[in-house]
């Protein structure tokens, strides 16, 4: 059939340009220590930055959550599908967040993506326009193009590029949208000077904490508790299932901002509300990212991040700077992206390559992600193996 051959064929040229991507299926939980695909494994690439994916307290109360809602919602938010644990995950994340924004309320989505398709459509009408960095994640992209709004796409951190496209709009409304840790690069957006850019022009700012909610700043409060901000200007989208090792995602702002959002996201009103269990286990894990546990988990973070800088030594491959779990390692050429990658998962140490179109074509790239859960002794065997590998190539 000539529509499967067309298929075939686009798909043999990914093969071709070393573009095509495979899954591997692990058998345990997220961890550093996995079996995957019947092998055990040293991993360094999931999200779970502070190691709760697996958590005790959180497995326990996800199992309380299913014993109290059952297995599903059984229909969307705004007709029957909004539980007790839904809403009390609201309240707690917005009373945590409160230190930022002005009269807030919280909005609990099933993932990220559709955080950002909701708050992007449901924001940017057909009178607004949004501003948008040009290494946004691809949820952030794909929530631009389901607005009706005009949008402009500004150079990576470049400020005074921004404010020429502030100025020069006559917009009744207007939004800034940006990740805050950048998710291929490990870097923070320069969100102090975006807000104040953003509250002389009138618009709003929307961040994508989704690296940042849980790791950044003394309590976890993410990249506005780093950079101490606040302003009614701030609409914030944090995930759920990276740090938080859960799953789904959060939109935080002014009351009248969810308000909109309740009555005008599609994504939000037209879908399934997620499992209430998942809710349940979120309260768990919120506990512990704003108490003890999550603070020395931060710590530890850190600490890995720190001697990863201070112990790699490389060459010709381009480390990123990074003070984030994010730990990117530049390579340039897909093939050779893929068989360090190789290498490495040959020794036993799974790291991904990452590759275009996720990252601009020539810079594929090994994204290394540090956990809480890893220890010093793992990050040291990953940091030997790649001086070898890089020195032997
Ligand atoms: C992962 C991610 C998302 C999507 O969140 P999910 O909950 O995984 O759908 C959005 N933005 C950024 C920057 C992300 O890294």
């Amino acid at each position: 059939m000539k529509l499967l051959d067309d298929l075939q064929r686009q798909l043999d040229q990914l093969q071709a340009q070393s573009l095509q991507r495979r899954r591997r299926t692990a058998d345990s939980p997220c961890a550093p220590r996995v079996t995957v695909d019947g092998r055990d494994m040293l991993a360094f690439c999931s999200n779970d930055y502070l190691g709760l994916a697996a958590h005790p307290q959180v497995v326990e109360a996800l199992r309380e959550g299913a014993g109290l809602y059952g297995a599903g919602s059984g229909a969307s938010h705004l007709v029957s599908g909004h539980s007790r644990a839904h809403a009390e995950l609201e309240d707690k994340l917005a009373q945590f967040m409160a230190p930022h924004l002005q009269q807030p309320r919280a909005l609990y989505f099933c993932t990220g993506y559709m955080a950002n398709l909701a708050l992007l459509s449901a924001l940017g009408g057909a009178d607004a326009v949004i501003f948008s960095e040009s290494l946004n994640h691809a949820s952030l992209i794909d929530g631009c193009r389901l607005a009706r709004a005009q949008v402009e796409v500004y150079p990576h951190g470049d400020l005074a590029a921004l404010e020429k496209l502030l100025a020069a709009s006559t917009a009744t409304a207007k939004l800034v949208v940006t990740d805050s840790v950048f998710s291929m690069d490990g870097n923070i957006a320069p969100l102090p000077q975006l807000l104040a850019l953003c509250e002389r022009h009138d618009a709003w700012l929307v961040v994508d904490d989704a690296h940042g909610f849980g790791v950044l700043g003394e309590h976890g409060r993410g990249a506005l508790e780093h950079f101490g901000l606040s302003s009614p200007n701030l609409v914030y989208m944090g995930t759920l299932g990276k740090a938080a090792g859960v799953g789904g995602a959060f939109v935080a702002a002014h009351e009248t901002v969810i308000e909109w959002l309740v009555q005008r996201a599609r994504p939000y009103i037209y879908t399934t509300a997620a499992a209430p269990a998942l809710a349940h286990a979120l309260l768990a894990s919120l506990d512990i990212i704003a108490g003890r546990e999550g603070d020395a988990r931060r710590t530890q973070l850190r600490m890995l991040v720190g001697q990863l800088d201070a112990d790699l030594q490389l060459a010709r491959w381009r480390r990123l700077p990074s003070i984030t779990a994010i730990q990117p390692i530049v390579i340039g050429a897909n093939q050779e992206a893929l068989d360090a990658a190789a290498a490495l998962y040959a020794q036993g140490l799974w790291v991904p390559a990452i590759r275009p179109p996720t990252v601009p074509a020539g810079t594929a790239r090994l994204r290394v992600t540090l956990s809480a859960s890893h220890t010093a002794e793992q990050v040291a065997q990953l940091v030997r193996a790649l001086n070898a590998l890089e020195a032997a190539n």
